[in-house]
């Protein structure tokens, strides 16, 4: 009898020290498990975890606004894209050109070539899933004296709405040539480019060709750098408070 309590005493024990440890084994697994979670949030927090598309305004036979010295909004909007996109980069973002050369997105330049140009800028920005969208442009008034930056996005996105915000924030403390001298509002509107996928997009209207001052500037490679530099900054901001 006593050996049977003895038994049933060290078998009781046993049981209990197997729950124990099957207990211990589910608490290490639930750890490993939190750890890798933990791991892998702290990795997608880092900035080049974080796609940035970056859409270079028309292209090939699509040259956009001209200013009076003949310089094509195409043209600038590709070398302010790569500067945006320098910007991105040092940060240890992940940036995806849509136009990475001249020509435009259209293949063949043949009737419909612009809804296909669109078609394919459609495509790449959401195939690459981006925090944010940042198309380049130049702008064109027939009031001459027009000048400076603005921000474009699509009506009622309230995402796009504020980034757009933040953005021409930075370029209106920083940038300070708008013709007004207080900077601009950002314009909601109806765009494709904007309204083409369900991520933050804005356009940026960098400077009017039309103004010969805007022109002269956007033609030197300090002023497009400072413009893309506070661009990025106002994506980089929009990107930490927001997302
Ligand atoms: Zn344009």
């Amino acid at each position: 009898m006593r050996f049977l309590i003895k038994k049933d005493s060290f078998m009781i024990l046993s049981v209990r020290l197997k729950t124990v440890a099957v207990i211990l084994s589910v608490i290490c697994f639930l750890s490993c498990i939190r750890l890798v979670a933990n791991a892998v949030t702290a990795a997608s927090a880092r900035p080049n975890d974080f796609r940035i598309v970056i859409d270079a305004g028309h292209g090939g036979i699509d040259g956009g606004a001209v200013g009076a010295s003949g310089v094509k909004e195409s043209d600038l909007n590709l070398l302010v894209a790569y500067d945006v996109k320098e910007c991105f980069e040092n940060a240890g973002f992940k940036v995806v050109m849509t136009r990475r050369d001249e020509n435009g997105l259209y293949g063949i330049a043949t009737d419909g070539f612009k809804r296909r140009d669109m078609n394919r800028r459609k495509e790449i920005i959401n195939e690459a899933s981006p925090v944010a969208v940042v198309s380049i442009h130049m702008n064109k008034s027939p009031v001459k004296s027009r000048r400076g930056a603005q921000v474009c996005c699509q009506e009622g996105d309230s995402d796009s709405l504020t980034l757009a915000n933040v953005i021409q924030s930075n370029l209106n403390e920083y940038l300070n040539t708008t013709y007004t001298g207080r900077g601009y509002d950002i314009i909601e509107g109806d765009y494709y480019i904007c309204d083409c996928s369900p991520y933050p997009s804005v356009i940026v209207e960098c400077g009017f060709l039309s103004n010969a001052e805007d022109e002269r500037l956007l033609e030197t490679s300090e002023y497009r750098r400072k413009l893309a530099y506070l661009i990025y900054c106002g994506v980089a901001e929009y990107v930490a408070i927001y997302t």
